[in-house]
């Protein structure tokens, strides 16, 4: 079967069940698709293919596998999906495979494979002047399949991954009113695996990106931008100093603080893929510490009373020894009454770390019939330069994880009350891959998932007030009782350093995330999945079921919140009042760029700014 009879046959069969009335229905369409006469003709095409150095391609759909061939090659590329770095390196897949009622990823019919801003300058002429739907990708990581679209010309910036160190980058025209400083370049096809290696491993230095290795650089910092440290650094999109953009009348443009300012400000957090097609970014190169930190432990409680007294105690704790540029990461609150904290520090040796959470832990040990702690104490440090070392951590396993005091000195600081219990990172084992493909085994279960619910709450810092932690616990153990709260404390700035806030203050992201000391997200989904793939199918009941615990959470926390707002990357695809919830007062001034910069719309993403304009899939002007 080939790829458009597989389409038509799923989407008659499987795919429609799971996607929103509608969706399907648009007619009147602007956009051309394949099947209109006005598709350009073979002969375009190749002046394509030739404009772009031959690297136009036709758009395989890997998915297509499954139901043509049982056995070793569906089993492989079962293996295939579940490592991010094989679905990165295909132009007809996503790393989020669907989301239940909303989209399932569908190839593109060609891509431009880019290598330079020239080719991505020729697809994006070539998509205006021919009336087609556009799709951009970088990473793939996108949630709200904003990086993929059926019938459309795909952009694809996979190969673009040189990186270049600066020690002193002043960005062009703002010669004389910034000083100049270290920077690095990065191809907007960059995943933050390859910026950290290069940046860290090799330069001892630090850059602002993302907690999972896989995520493109380019979109990440278009949507602000949150990694592990984030609370001391600030947004990734706060310390971008210059991005090259192909905008939508091909033209290559540099954006920076000086040149084309308001188009620089909207691609610092105003949403990936709609104004233009970055090609390369330059952002600022922070000094790294001596150590990062570790804190992991689980507690579960004896009973539902003693489990809201321990979030009681945690909040209050969280405000009086953690709320500061020191603490990011994760504590999940879970419906099982464990409390999970997957914490990490910057700025603080071993020591600090253990007594930082002392108060903590002796509070809950006091409480033996109440409390009981899961597994192992992990509180340590660990060289920040090694923190994406993949070779260091391959070599140090052995001693991490049969643990041997006397291997250890040297490696964690004897503060360390236990080590990690497990290797962190899971490999790509293709032949031919990378020695540093890697990802975190915390961000695995995401590889390939198909998405039942997902959604954020910024959480702002007034709920951490004497008179209000109880309200935040209490509404924290009730969201509690549908789906486990995640509370990602790096992604609220609250507690960051004022240079960190000032630079979050000129981007475009919502406002809200200054003034939140976290982010609230629920979500639940399974993988990996594919509508028609035998025996991993969306369960569309158990999904449907799941989404409404996701809601239900979030809408017990969002009681508690007078102006909700949402990260636009980690959020609800069926997020109700976008405009405000992503981006609050800054939409304004974002609509303005948009208008500015792509008067017609060539850049069109699911709740992206201006996609008001559209239908739901894009093709048809409203
Ligand atoms: C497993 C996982 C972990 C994540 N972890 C984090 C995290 O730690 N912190 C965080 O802040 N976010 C995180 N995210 C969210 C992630 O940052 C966003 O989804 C981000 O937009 C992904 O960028 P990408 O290039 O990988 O994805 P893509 O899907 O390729 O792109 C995302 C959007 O940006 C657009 N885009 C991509 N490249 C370009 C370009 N060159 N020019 C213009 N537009 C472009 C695309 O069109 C799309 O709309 C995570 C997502 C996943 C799936």
């Amino acid at each position: 079967m080939n790829r458009r009879a597989f389409l038509k046959a799923i989407g008659g069969a499987a795919l429609i069940p799971i996607l929103p009335h509608g969706l399907s229905a648009a007619t009147n369409l602007r956009r051309r698709r394949p099947s209109d006469a006005a598709w350009p003709s073979e002969a375009a095409w190749k002046r394509l293919g030739d404009a772009v150095g031959g690297n136009l391609i036709p758009v395989d759909f890997p998915l297509l596998i499954e139901t043509d061939q049982a056995g070793a090659a569906a089993t492989r590329l079962l293996k295939d999906l579940k490592n991010p770095y094989y679905i990165g390196d295909q132009p007809g897949l996503t790393q989020t495979l669907g989301w239940l009622d909303a989209w399932a990823t569908q190839p593109s019919v060609y891509a431009v494979a880019a290598r330079n801003a020239h080719d991505i300058a020729a697809a994006v002429n070539f998509a205006r002047e021919n009336n087609l739907r556009l799709a951009v990708k970088g990473g793939g990581h996108s949630y709200q399949g904003t990086s993929n679209a059926p019938d459309s010309l795909l952009i694809w910036t996979r190969h673009m991954n040189d990186i270049a160190m600066h020690t002193a980058f002043v960005p062009q025209g703002c010669e004389h009113t910034q000083q100049p400083q270290p920077a690095v370049t990065l191809g907007a096809g960059t995943i933050w695996m390859q910026a950290y290696d290069a940046v860290t491993t090799k330069a001892g230095k630090y850059v602002q990106g993302g907690g999972c290795t896989t995520v493109g650089v380019a979109g990440l910092i278009q949507s602000g931008g949150f990694g592990s440290f984030s609370k001391h650094y600030g947004l990734a999109a706060g310390s971008l100093l210059e991005a090259e953009v192909v905008t939508a009348d091909g033209q290559i443009r540099v954006a920076n603080a000086c040149t084309n300012p308001d188009l620089f400000w909207a691609l610092k957090g105003g949403g990936g893929g709609s104004y233009g097609v970055v090609s390369k970014l330059t952002v600022r190169v922070h000094d790294l510490p001596e150590v990062f930190g570790i804190a992991n432990f689980t507690i579960k409680a004896a009973s539902d009373d003693a489990y809201r007294r321990l979030i009681r105690e945690f909040v209050s704790f969280y405000t009086e020894h953690l709320f500061n540029d020191h603490w990011g990461e994760q504590a999940h609150v879970n419906p099982d009454n464990k409390l999970v904290v997957s914490m990490l520090s910057h700025g603080l040796d071993a020591g600090q770390v253990k007594s930082a959470w002392q108060p903590f832990l002796d509070w809950v040990k006091r409480s033996p019939d109440a409390y009981s702690f899961e597994e192992h104490v992990t509180l340590g440090t660990m060289p920040a330069r090694r923190w994406w070392d993949v070779q260091w951590w391959k070599e140090h396993w052995p001693e991490l994880a049969f643990p041997d005091r006397n291997a250890l000195s040297g490696l964690f600081d004897k503060a360390l009350e236990h080590v990690l219990p497990q290797p962190v990172f899971d490999f790509d084992n293709r032949s031919g891959a990378g020695p540093n493909n890697a990802w975190w085994k915390g961000d695995a279960g995401q590889v390939g998932w198909f998405i039942w619910g997902f959604e954020s709450l910024w959480l702002p810092a007034s709920l951490l007030e004497p008179d209000a932690q109880e309200r935040l616990a209490d509404a924290l153990y009730a969201s509690s009782r549908y789906q486990t709260v995640e509370l990602h404390f790096n992604k609220g700035l609250a507690g960051a350093p004022p240079e960190a806030i000032a630079r979050a203050k000129d981007t475009a992201m919502n406002p809200a995330v200054l003034g939140a000391f976290a982010l609230a997200i629920a979500a639940d989904g399974q993988g990996p999945a594919y509508p028609g793939i035998r025996g991993h199918e969306p369960s569309v009941g158990e999904g449907r079921k799941a989404a409404e615990r996701v809601g239900r959470c979030m809408s017990a926390l969002r009681a508690i919140v007078p102006s909700p707002g949402s990260y636009v990357s980690e959020s609800n695809y069926f997020e109700q009042g976008w405009q405000k919830s992503y981006w609050g007062s800054n939409y304004p001034r974002l609509a303005e760029v948009k208008r500015k910069y792509d008067p017609e719309g060539l850049f069109f993403v699911h709740n992206g700014v201006g996609s008001e304009q559209w239908s739901a899939d894009g093709f048809t002007k409203i």
